[in-house]
Formats: structure tokens, C-alpha cells, sequence
């Protein structure tokens, strides 16, 4: 059965990365719930060791719960491009190198595609979100937002891929879209609306 969180509790979010704390305590605000990042409690960064976005989510929110001994929750997010396998897949933001430099990895992106000699350019962000209790308990969830890549990238509102990507029923890219708009029509989004469903309802 899927464990509920108790309203009014404080939860872990298990990430060093400001933006992404902030993003998720004002999603999780309106529930009354408390947040508290794992780079305030100073929680080691476990390494995202798993081989699929479920692995790296749950290992990142078991090590935050364990840690704090507080219920963590923790995301892994990435582009998957159908005819390279779903790559880069969880490898996203690795690709883009140690300078994060995402006009590198957009680049590299097109001529891969290019090799693999397609003009099939399906695309899909997927975002996995794992809540872990201290006693090892975890419920997953894993949203998914479909499109096609265009070239050359268009837009500068948003980050990472979104100048590349075009959602379906859609004709501008993630990062010529309004913000407000793409986070509601997300993958992050979807796995959110998953989460809060299942564990923060009633
Ligand atoms: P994570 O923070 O380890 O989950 O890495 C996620 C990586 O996937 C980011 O660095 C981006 O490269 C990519 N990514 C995930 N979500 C998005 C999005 O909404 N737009 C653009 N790129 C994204």
C-alpha cells in the first residue's frame, strides 16, 4: 500500500542545488509541509551510482532520509532521444561537461542524431521523484513529457535542452515558452501531480 505523509511534517529535499530546493518548497508549501535542503543540513552528496532515473532517485532520497532520519524526497531528470536508445537519458547534464555548457551538449546531441542517418528527431524529458522514510520505505513516481528536437535551439527562458525541444501540439521550444506554461505541462509537473496524489492528499 502506498504510505502517506503526514500532514504538517518536515521533509528532507534531498538536492545541493538552490533552484531546485526552492522549486520544489514552494510546490510542496500549499500541503504545509516544511522543507529542509540536504546542503543546509550539510548531508553528504551520495554519487548517482544507478543506471536509470528510479535508481539515482532512490538512492539520493534513501541517503538524505537515513542521514536526517526524516522522510527525503529527491529528483533525477534528464532528455531521452528515441533513436539513440534514450540517451543521454540520466547522463544529461554529464554531457554537457564540467563547465555545464549546454550549447556543447545541444551540438553534440545533433550530430549523434545525425549519424544515426534518421530524420526522427522524438524526444522525451522524463523527471523521477522518490520519497524515502528512514526505515528504507520508498514510493517512486516518474513523469514524462513528449516532443521533437529542433536545430538550431530557440529561446533563451529556460534551461539545460529546452531551446532544443518542441512539446507535442505544440510549435515553439521549452525555451520560447512563457515558464509558467511549461511548468505546468512537464514532466516534473507530471511526476508532482503523482506524488501529491498519492502521498500528500486528504
Ligand atoms: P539532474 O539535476 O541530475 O536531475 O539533471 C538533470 C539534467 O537533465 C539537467 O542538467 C538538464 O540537462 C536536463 N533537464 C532536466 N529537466 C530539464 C528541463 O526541464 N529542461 C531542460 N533540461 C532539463
Amino acid at each position: 500500500m502506498t504510505r502517506t505523509f503526514e500532514r504538517n511534517g518536515k521533509l528532507v529535499v534531498a538536492s545541493h542545488n538552490p533552484g531546485k530546493v526552492r522549486e520544489i518548497a514552494d510546490l510542496l508549501a500549499p500541503f504545509g509541509i516544511e522543507t529542509v535542503s540536504a546542503g543546509e543540513l550539510d548531508l553528504p552528496e551520495p554519487e548517482e551510482t544507478g543506471t536509470t532515473f528510479r535508481e539515482n532517485a532512490e538512492l539520493k532520497a534513501l541517503a538524505a532520509a537515513k542521514a536526517a532520519d526524516l522522510p527525503a524526497l529527491a529528483d533525477d531528470s534528464g532528455l531521452c532521444v528515441g533513436v539513440l536508445n534514450g540517451a543521454p537519458g540520466i547522463y544529461s547534464a554529464r554531457w554537457a561537461g564540467p563547465k555545464k555548457d549546454f550549447g556543447f551538449a545541444m551540438e553534440k546531441l545533433r550530430v549523434s542524431i545525425l549519424e544515426a542517418g534518421t530524420h526522427d528527431t522524438s524526444a522525451w524529458f522524463v523527471c523521477g521523484l522518490a520519497l524515502a522514510w528512514p526505515d528504507g520505505h520508498v514510493e517512486y513516481f516518474e513523469g514524462r513529457v513528449d516532443g521533437e528536437l529542433v536545430w538550431p535551439p530557440r529561446g533563451d527562458k529556460g534551461f539545460g535542452y529546452d531551446p532544443m525541444f518542441v512539446p507535442k501540439g505544440h510549435d515553439i521550444t521549452f525555451g520560447e515558452m512563457d515558464p509558467a506554461k511549461k511548468h505546468a505541462m512537464s514532466h516534473r509537473a507530471d511526476a508532482f501531480r503523482q506524488l501529491v496524489d498519492a502521498c500528500f492528499k486528504s
